[in-house]
């Protein structure tokens, strides 16, 4: 008998996992395999604008390789010629306090010319191989940062990397799901620091992206599949059936054998409430924070001397709304025309949800302001790009650990039915492609 798989949503997760589905049924006739996405395009977050010579990125940069799902996908999609690799530059990060850069140790030695820690900081750094390991599973970044490492560690690197990469506040966010890496050194080895030197080998992976950006990757996988995707269809719910579900879609309805819902936690609690208002009610209690991205681009003679490296981050305390600028023509040089610089700044977060609610122009003088102040750039960008995510990325909150096993435990009430986006087992978009691929397998019919 024939069997009917749906994926609501195509952003990178619903694409990855309807590749792997299609590719794993290649051969079988009976099995129809179909995504459904609410926008006229599919991408989700991630979204290359391409104008004039330039590549902006309105969501993600770059991909970082650790886990070799992306690679994967790449190769199977015959875009292995077309991945880039962030050049060396990229290892070249900085703080910004007080409108004045500080270069990130790389080595012992630049830790201990690293001017923002008192030398007092530094020590008590070094003393972490001293510190037992923790017990509390719910500790936050801050307070994990805090207690290995010192309030110094914590507030000039754990807290920007926080609001860098999460947009969110390291003073809410849980360590070991926003950044298990983290967690499992200290966990196996009792010292981040210990931990660190038994992993020298191990591979911590490269950040890559593709020739054309990273909207290359999706333009790819809704060619190949573009027979099974249908954009424009928005899912208001869905409701079990004997072995299955029905999926009403305004006044379309589709049923499926096996449903996979690839939206966002609030996107998906309003899909399922009709069929269990509990798991809605514990979708609907991870929150998201706000960013708004905009692209600058300038000549290279509007720089005084233009500053190598991937871009810098800054830490929460000084209340800036800005949370970083990376030099995204010095990471990927292929972004811009010669002679042109790009440079993407990072505004709002979890800690200036007002951000997103300013005017464009607003938005485009305190970027301008801020290149003006800390790289000393002189007169007006050539160009410039903004975009805003209203809800842009899951925070893995302190009410996170107990919310995601709830939901994990809930859902084994609905068999057939998975829930595969960022809001669950990690951000990033290689943990998503990850996490698709070992859906796929996982899905027997
Ligand atoms: C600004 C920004 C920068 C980032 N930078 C990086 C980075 O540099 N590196 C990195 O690894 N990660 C980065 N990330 C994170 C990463 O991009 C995301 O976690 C990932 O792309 C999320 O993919 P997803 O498929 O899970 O969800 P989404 O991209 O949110 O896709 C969900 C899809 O579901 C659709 N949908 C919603 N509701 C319905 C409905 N009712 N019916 C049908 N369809 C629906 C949406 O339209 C959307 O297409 C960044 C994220 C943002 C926002």
């Amino acid at each position: 008998m024939s069997k009917t798989i749906i994926i609501v949503g195509g952003g990178i997760s619903g694409l990855t996992v309807l590749h792997h589905l299609r590719k794993k049924h290649a051969n079988t006739h009976d099995v129809a395999i179909k995504l459904l996405e609410m926008e006229d395009s599919v991408g989700g977050t991630v979204r290359t604008i391409r104008r004039n010579g330039t590549q902006f990125e309105a969501g993600p940069n770059a991909f970082l390789d650790s886990k070799p799902s992306t690679l994967e996908l790449a190769q199977d999609l015959g875009l292995e010629s077309d991945l880039t690799v962030a050049s060396t530059e990229n290892k070249i990060r900085y703080i910004c306090l007080e409108n004045n850069l500080y270069q990130l140790p790389k080595s012992p030695i630049s830790f201990f010319r690293f001017k923002p820690l008192t030398f007092i900081e530094k020590l008590r750094a070094i003393m972490e191989v001293c510190v037992p390991r923790g017990q509390n599973p719910n500790e936050t970044v801050y307070e994990f940062g805090t207690r290995r490492l010192g309030e110094g560690i914590a507030k000039y690197f754990l807290d920007p990397l926080v609001s860098g990469i999460c947009a969110g506040d390291s003073h809410e966010l849980n360590l070991q799901f926003t950044f298990p890496t983290i967690y499992s050194l200290e966990q196996k080895h009792n010292s981040l620091i210990r931990g660190m030197f038994a992993n020298k080998k191990g591979k911590s992976g490269q950040l890559r992206s593709f020739k054309h950006g990273m909207g290359q990757l999706i333009e790819k996988l809704a060619q190949q599949h573009a027979d099974s995707i249908v954009t424009g269809i928005m899912v208001d719910r869905v409701l079990p059936q004997k072995n299955g579900y029905d999926i009403q879609a305004g006044q379309t309805s589709f049923f499926a054998d096996e449903l996979i819902l690839s939206t966002p936690a609030f996107a998906t609690a309003n899909i399922v409430n009709a069929m269990n208002p509990d798991l809605a009610k514990h979708l609907r209690e991870i929150p998201y924070a706000s960013i708004t991205v905009v692209g600058l681009v300038y000549t290279v003679e509007q720089f005084k001397t233009l500053i190598r490296g991937f871009g810098y981050l800054r830490p929460t305390h000084e209340g800036k709304e800005i949370l970083g600028v990376l030099f995204s023509s010095q990471i990927f040089p292929s972004r811009v025309s010669q002679g042109k610089v790009l440079l993407q700044v990072l505004l709002g977060g979890a800690k200036h949800p007002q951000t997103i609610r300013k005017s464009e122009e607003e938005i485009f003088d305190i970027a301008q302001e801020e290149i003006k102040n800390v790289l000393g750039v002189t007169g007006h960008p050539q160009d410039q790009f903004i975009f805003r995510w209203g809800k842009a990325i899951p925070q893995y909150n302190r009410a996170y650990p107990k919310t995601y096993s709830t939901i994990k435990n809930t859902l084994q009430q609905h068999p057939h039915l998975h829930l595969l986006a960022n809001y669950l087992d990690g951000i990033a978009l290689n943990d998503c492609t990850a996490n698709a691929k070992a859906l796929a397998d996982k899905i027997n019919l």
